[in-house]
């Protein structure tokens, strides 16, 4: 039995964890779960799935939260010390990490250093502090499982055993991004649409910023970030291809001109499952990908006029060092900025390449070098926010 704590389970890739192992339950219990805002959500399932622990933001939630289950055994948490406890608690054996932003670097560093096998959905905390994480990887034992889509395509096309200093044949990679849902409005339009606009993605059920980050393609630049830490590539090694129907999740290319490519339909189910049963194949729920009706497959080239984001984050990934790390942070406070109605959608791109303008290159030492690096720039770029309020 493999005990599971789920950070950000109240989430889109909570939900989904949360629906796979409920069909499971010989092979997962829920020891942990936590949430940020939506108490009684958190709160039903904590009835459901009855974990030891449940995590909350701070004590005003943890009191909402223990009215709600009263009579249950749970106990309730809270702040960051909570969740970094129930990451690398030792009953604990695998950890989710799906809180979103840079809010989910401790606890999942946490899970990392405990030696827990790692499902990594939080790509953030991966862009802000790559190398702390690989250095922990190599020092813990732990085991990072890649739950983002197209990463955990990437794992599956690769041999068994891949080793990153090796390459393995590996020419390049194909990562495939749908184009969200402004791939064909006409570039004039796109200072006007809304978040709930930006957030309808025609593929994908998501959370608020990475739908957003969809539609700006920043996720799929958070994502290049993110490939060339997981599988020691550099930013030149990854080719960025369009692929409306989302039905290629990435693709390998070797030396001696093969492509594997992972298929399925759009559902998180897939990865989710994958990781948490690798290395043996479990049901996830996900109905079989119909071919047929799914008819065609188309590829483009993405334009970086319509998706300025992108660019900027192929840049960081080149300048490497604390470049991402701010890259990461002005995005954040940048989609806050869109999805409270202060910031137009193409000011998230001025917002981001403004602060890395200013960002002087350098290479984070330590953790705190990184909160730092962070820190400064958010301070940053909520200025360039107020400054630009609509
Ligand atoms: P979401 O907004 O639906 O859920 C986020 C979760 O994090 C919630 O449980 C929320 O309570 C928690 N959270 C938010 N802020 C927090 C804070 N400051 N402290 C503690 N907890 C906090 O997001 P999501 O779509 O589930 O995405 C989660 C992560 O997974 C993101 O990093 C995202 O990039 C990644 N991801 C998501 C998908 C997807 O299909 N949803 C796909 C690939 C990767
Ligand atoms: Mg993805």
């Amino acid at each position: 039995m493999q005990q599971l704590t789920i950070l950000g389970a109240t989430g889109s890739i909570g939900a989904s964890t949360l629906d796979v192992v409920a069909r499971h339950p010989d092979r997962f219990r829920v020891y942990a779960l936590s949430g940020n805002s939506r108490i009684s959500e958190l709160a039903e399932q904590c009835r459901r799935f009855n974990p030891r622990f449940a995590v909350v933001a701070d004590t005003h939630a943890a009191g909402q939260l223990r009215e709600q289950l009263l009579g249950l055994e749970t106990e309730v948490l809270w702040g960051m010390d909570g969740l970094c406890q129930v990451s690398s608690d030792k009953a604990v054996d695998v950890v989710m990490a799906a809180i979103v932003g840079a809010a989910g670097l401790l606890p999942t560093l946490a899970a990392a250093r405990s030696g827990k096998k790692v499902l990594l959905a939080n790509k953030e905390s991966l862009v802000m502090g790559g190398q702390l994480f690989m250095d922990t990887l190599r020092k813990s034992g732990a085991m990072l499982l890649p739950i983002d889509s197209e990463h955990n395509a990437i794992f599956q096309c690769l041999p068994p055993g891949y080793d990153a200093s090796e390459k393995s044949g590996v020419r390049k990679i194909l990562l495939t991004a749908s184009g969200g849902p402004f791939r064909n409005l006409p570039l004039a339009d796109l200072s006007a649409v809304t978040p709930d606009q930006a957030c309808a993605h025609p593929n994908w059920q998501m959370g608020r910023k990475i739908s957003v980050d969809s539609a700006t393609m920043m996720n799929k630049g958070l994502e290049l970030i993110e490939a060339c830490w997981l599988f020691g590539l550099s930013p030149q090694d990854i080719d960025v291809v369009i692929h409306p129907q989302s039905v290629i999740h990435s693709m390998v290319e070797y030396v001696d001109g093969s492509v594997l490519a992972q298929l399925g339909n759009p559902d998180m189910r897939t990865p989710i499952t994958h990781a948490l049963a690798w290395p043996e194949r479990i049901e996830s729920g996900v109905a079989s990908l119909d071919i047929i009706a799914t008819a065609r497959l188309d590829f483009g080239v993405p334009d970086l006029r319509r998706f300025p984001c992108l660019g900027l984050a192929i840049q960081a990934a080149k300048e490497g060092g604390s470049a991402p790390v701010a890259l990461n942070a002005a995005n954040e406070v940048a989609v806050d900025g869109f999805l409270q109605g202060e910031l137009s959608f193409i000011d998230i791109s001025r917002v981001v390449a403004d602060v890395l303008e200013s960002h002087e290159v350098a290479e984070p030492e330590s953790l705190e070098h990184v909160q730092q690096i962070d820190k400064k720039a958010r301070e940053d770029a909520l200025k360039l926010v107020h400054s630009m309020r609509q």
